[in-house]
């Protein structure tokens, strides 16, 4: 029995290391950014689709791009790394933002973004990851070591019908967390 337990434990450790997000907000604004600046951090790496800009929408909201400039003026480096392929849609949100970025980053997988970072000479330290998505935002952050801050999907109509089943899980995996309220 007791073997059992520490084997549940074991299994528990690794899905929290790897799936637990530090904090969840309803959306960006939520988020106390002057904490975290105080809190030492000083690089900021944003999600783009459904996190500041719905799969819908094809240029970034007013919105945004004010909270946008509110971090970068509270000292923040800001980068946007995005899994989405598409170079004009990433590009021109940088542009609007006046932020480096990237597209087709395959978080959570970090060799893409590594290169990025060797070929732009962006150095980062302790990031905060801000994402829409527990499997792929999340998982980026705790593998870079980061803090990962999830948030509400800002359109889930938008999603393609295959993240369906995926945002079920998400939200069992966040209520298995404690962060069940955030997640309905
Ligand atoms: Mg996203």
């Amino acid at each position: 029995m007791s073997q059992y337990w520490v084997r549940w434990s074991t299994i528990k450790a690794v899905i929290t290391r790897w799936f637990r997000p530090s904090a969840v907000y309803r959306s960006v604004e939520d988020i106390d950014m002057r904490a975290l600046y105080a809190a030492g951090h000083r690089t900021v790496i944003l999600d783009l689709d459904n996190t500041l800009m719905s799969y819908n929408e094809y240029t970034l909201s007013l919105q945004k791009l004010t909270w946008i400039e509110t971090v970068k003026s509270l000292g923040f480096h800001v980068i946007i790394v995005s899994n989405n392929r598409s170079q004009s849609r990433v590009e021109s949100v940088c542009q609007a933002a006046a932020v480096p970025g990237m597209r087709f980053a395959c978080k959570p997988w970090l060799s893409a973004f590594q290169e990025f970072l060797d070929h732009s000479g962006i150095y980062v330290d302790d990031p905060i990851v801000i994402g829409d998505q527990l499997f792929t935002d999340i998982v980026f952050a705790n593998r870079l070591g980061g803090y990962g801050i999830l948030v509400q999907p800002l359109d889930p109509d938008s999603d393609s019908i295959l993240k369906i089943p995926q945002r079920e899980i998400e939200r069992a995996v966040l209520k298995w967390f404690g962060f069940g309220s955030l997640s309905a």
